[in-house]
């Protein structure tokens, strides 16, 4: 080696998350199992996935778990098996993913977007309050970065409207309130196992959590062309095909016993963050009152997010935003529009830092210190 030669080791990018680490725990397990499925040639439905609804329903404390294909269809399916749709609105945060509006107008109802708490980013009783009408059917708190709102509050201005509460839980497996898990507290609770969640697949999938037999069975019969129970060719309504298969209840499986351990560590993560960011002027996105996110991100608000991502990833941290547009902008949801000034103010600020159960103390405080330099470079 040269004198001139590069010593300085080149320090690894941080991912955002790394996926590849966690699937790799389970990688072992699935293959055994899944030459199993090739030996019976069940791929939808089936055992694997009759095991996953058991023991998803266990883990929320529900008594029933539907798999379907993916989180939009769930919260879609719930709509539709409570009758909500032309005529009616649903009443949703504009600060989240645009899935949950999307079911709604897949429903055939009308989205009603509300402001959300300036502290939390999330729905409140008091912010529902000024969307309900006559026309109000349904509420959907999203429980985003896997934080809760006060849901006794919430379920309390729904039973005296006499509208439903729909969970979207997609960012929220293993979350509590009041040691309740999220999904388990509304009429029913919608899941997504995208990859990238707490507790993802190896391609698209969803479920729905209920303790409603009635519905439960209405869900299951419209996720499967409508079918009439234990039959092929009889149908008591004009369903649609949205079903959880094998291979993706294989993975579930494989993954389930290991996500408390995940999301413990992800709240580790999240209470080192702090730590390092304790001097720092900026704010953190954090649960509050008697929630315990699962963290599914990890969000800070800064202003001049544009520079600051930029540079973040000049070093090698890869950051997200989560979302960049609140959706009553979108003209196409036909929302009168706004102003929602707290959902307008967080879509312009907020930043997702690396979170992933097996980052590092030293990734942390590598981020952290990044962080520290380029905001206060301003
Ligand atoms: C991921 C997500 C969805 C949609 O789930 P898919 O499985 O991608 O359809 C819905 N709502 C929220 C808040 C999400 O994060």
């Amino acid at each position: 080696m040269t004198a001139t030669a590069v010593t300085e080791p080149v320090r690894s990018a941080i991912p955002f998350l790394d996926l590849a680490a966690i699937n790799s725990e389970v990688d072992q397990t699935i293959a055994e199992a899944w030459k199993g499925v090739q030996s019976t040639q069940r791929f939808i439905g089936g055992p694997h996935v009759d095991r996953f609804e058991y023991d998803w329903a266990a883990y929320c404390g529900t008594r029933h778990a539907i798999g379907v294909a993916n989180g939009t269809d769930a919260l879609e399916l719930v709509l539709r098996a409570l009758g909500i749709g032309p005529g009616d609105e649903v009443i949703l945060p504009a600060n989240t993913f645009t899935a949950t509006a999307e079911a709604v107008v897949m429903a055939g109802a009308q989205p009603r977007f509300v402001d959300v708490d300036h502290e939390s980013l999330l729905v409140s009783a008091e912010t529902i309050r000024t969307a309900l009408n006559s026309r109000t059917a349904a509420i959907i708190p999203v429980h985003l970065y896997g934080h809760m709102p006060n849901m006794q509050e919430i379920l309390d201005l729904a039973n005296s409207a006499g509208i439903a509460v729909i969970e979207d839980a997609a960012q929220a497996h293993g979350s509590t309130w009041r040691g309740r898990k999220a999904g388990s507290i509304g009429v029913a609770g919608c899941f997504s196992f995208y990859p990238g969640k707490n507790l993802g697949a190896y391609g698209d999938g969803g479920a729905i959590v209920t303790d409603d037999d009635a519905l439960a069975d209405k869900i299951r019969s419209l996720s499967d062309h409508g079918r009439a129970s234990n039959s092929k060719y009889a149908h008591d309504a004009a369903g649609r095909n949205s079903r959880l298969d094998a291979l993706q209840a294989i993975v579930l499986s494989a993954k389930l016993p290991r996500l408390d351990g995940w999301n413990r560590a992800r709240q580790e993560a999240v209470t080192h963050y702090a730590e390092y960011l304790s001097e720092w002027s900026g704010s953190l996105v954090r649960a509050t009152g008697d929630a315990i996110s699962a963290y599914h991100l990890n969000v800070i608000r800064v202003a001049d997010r544009g520079r600051i991502q930029e540079e973040l990833l000049h070093q090698g941290t890869q950051t997200g935003i989560h979302y960049p547009t609140p959706l009553h902008v979108f003209s196409f949801y036909g929302h009168p529009g706004g102003p929602l000034p707290v959902a307008e103010e967080a879509a312009a600020s907020v930043l997702s830092l690396p979170l992933s159960p097996n980052i590092t103390a030293d990734q942390i405080e590598r981020v952290c210190s990044q962080l520290l330099e380029v905001t206060e470079s301003a």
